[in-house]
């Protein structure tokens, strides 16, 4: 027998129509490049949203068809997260901080029709524009004026009509938005998620043991909206109304902690390395800013040090939230919110546990495939970490080199190997994928071996992560010369630096004798790991 409840599209539009209806009041704000405020409200968000959907199909942008955006958190950039999918299109957020053939790669995998650049990175687009075929390139400018050959945002607005727009009724099944997620080997890969997935996300993220996002927050995403749509914050946060605080590039201690201050900020989230940094700030001039009003500050997409955890609520009454997460799953998996049973254990101990990686938060679940089946929950047994839920990949956008990421009854493999304790909190203890992650941003160890191999002084080389204070984990790469070759440090450095960004090059380059190597010929990393426990590079 069929439910007779109606079968209502859970679509983007529906989230900007809600907006539109209920919250026309509440404020967004945003530090521009020049460090003043913008402020305006949910209605001219709305209005321009509807503009933005307007002008994309004046510019002959179809359903389905890709938005590429180059951008910081802005309010521009949160018009095209609701612009571009309620005109039908999907959202590309590409990350400016990759090299430039990367970019090239995912803007043309992609297939972007149109590319929205903010302003202070137009010299980025530049370096790739005429790689890809991208029909227009607008750029994100309030000034007006477009540099030669991109079309200026404000006056692309000027010229649509907001009545022209209608709320669409589409499939929830229909794309929404994609992101690229960095692969080990070989080139990225797109996750592409669907409005359904976007709106129970966002909902989700919403919830009491997850965010606990209200129309009463004010929401600073410090999480770039080119990671995975800002781990979901934009759209959790305009569903419930919160206001937002958008940094725009600022991402300095000082801007956050003065628009933590003059916004009363609730809520924000963010990778370690910021935190830290925001933590010393803090800890310098302990009676110069008022937080009183944050509830929730979130820490992912690395491991937060319990330290960090400790000091924040012991010295500054912070709550940390550790969360982890992956591009994969739009990105949330597990929250460490502490249960009622968790709460009446002792200080320390619920420490322990604000510091694992948090248990599955609703439609995520969850298991950890050890080499003798599926590990116990007894906080001890390892495994690697399986996934599944209604924003969990079900494949990659035209990438069936990815496929033995899913497996045969449809779980996606993480890569993350981790033990599961009995209330289901993971801890994540290695990476299965050979990356190194420096400041929320992803590392190829393996492309990195294959163009040190390259140099014609290199026999092998093997790139490990070495754990850093600021960045979380840096490179180092362990070199054996071919017999009668030399190479410097120097050399080296300088063979990388054509073709990487520059956050990619090793902190250190340590010339060995030979690379501990598995009986089938492949490094063995954990054991390197071992030899360069507690190295810290001469230069960093
Ligand atoms: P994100 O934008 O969250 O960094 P990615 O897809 O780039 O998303 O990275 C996901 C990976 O980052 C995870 O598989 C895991 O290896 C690592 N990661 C994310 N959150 C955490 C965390 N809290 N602790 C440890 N590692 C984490």
């Amino acid at each position: 027998m069929k439910g007779l409840a109606q079968n209502f599209q859970l679509t983007l539009p529906y989230i900007l129509r809600r907006a539109d209806q209920l919250y026309g009041y509440r404020e967004i704000v945003t530090r521009r490049p020049d460090k003043s405020f913008h402020r305006y409200t949910y209605a001219d968000f709305v209005s321009r949203s509807k503009k933005l959907a307007v002008a994309l199909k004046k510019l002959g942008v179809e359903s389905g068809d890709r938005v590429g955006t180059l951008g910081w958190n802005t309010y521009q950039h949160l018009e095209a997260y609701f612009g571009v999918p309620c005109s039908g299109a999907v959202l590309h957020t590409l990350n400016p901080r990759l090299h430039e053939d990367d970019l090239t790669f995912i803007a043309d995998h992609a297939g972007d029709k149109v590319m929205l650049v903010d302003e202070t990175l137009v010299s980025v687009w530049e370096k790739f524009r005429d790689r890809v075929g991208v029909e227009h390139a607008i750029v994100v400018t309030e000034s007006g004026e477009a540099p030669e050959g991109m079309i200026s945002y404000e006056e692309l607005l000027a010229d649509a009509d907001e009545s022209d727009f209608e709320y669409p009724d589409f499939d929830e099944n229909q794309a929404a938005a994609m992101c690229y997620t960095s692969g080990t080997t070989g080139r990225p890969k797109g996750a592409l998620y669907s409005h359904r997935s976007t709106v129970l996300h966002s909902m989700m993220a919403a919830m009491g043991n997850t965010f606990s996002l209200t129309e009463s927050d004010c929401v600073l995403p410090v999480v770039p909206m080119f990671h995975v749509n800002a781990w979901g914050l934009p759209y959790a946060s305009v569903l419930v109304g919160a206001k937002l605080m958008m940094p725009g590039p600022h991402l300095d201690p000082a801007s956050m902690l003065e628009d933590f201050e003059e916004e009363a900020v609730t809520f924000t989230a963010g990778v370690p390395t910021v935190f830290l940094a925001v933590l010393q700030a803090l800890d310098a001039e302990p009676e110069k800013y008022d937080l009183s009003k944050m509830h929730s500050m979130i820490i992912g997409g690395s491991a937060v040090p319990k330290g960090v955890i400790k000091a924040y609520g012991e010295r500054h009454g912070i709550n940390v939230v550790h969360a982890w997460g992956m591009t994969e799953m739009s990105p949330i998996g597990t929250v460490s919110t502490l249960n009622s049973e968790i709460e009446k254990l002792s200080e320390e101990e619920q420490l322990d546990y604000k510091a694992k990686q948090g248990y599955p938060v609703p439609l995520v679940e969850i298991r950890a495939r050890g080499e003798e089946g599926f590990a116990a929950w007894d906080g001890e047994s390892l495994g690697e970490l399986e996934v599944r839920g209604p924003w969990v990949a079900s494949s990659y956008y035209e990438a069936p080199e990815g496929d033995d990421k899913f497996t045969d009854d449809g779980w996606f493999k993480t890569g993350d190997i981790v033990t599961i304790d009995k209330y289901g909190f993971i801890k994540i203890t290695d990476r299965s994928k050979d990356l190194i992650k420096s400041g929320g941003e992803w590392i190829s160890s393996v492309e990195l071996e294959n163009a040190l191999m390259a140099h014609p002084a290199v026999a092998q080389a093997a790139v490990i992560a070495i754990p850093h204070e600021k960045w979380d984990e840096r490179p180092l790469a362990a070199i054996v010369l071919k017999e009668g070759e030399s190479a410097t440090e120097e050399d080296l450095h300088g063979h990388l630096e054509k073709d990487f960004a520059k956050f990619w090059l090793p902190d250190a380059y340590e010339f060995v004798e030979s690379i501990p190597m598995t009986a089938t010929g492949k490094f063995q990393k954990l054991k390197l790991r071992e030899q360069f426990e507690g190295y810290t590079p001469a230069q960093s």
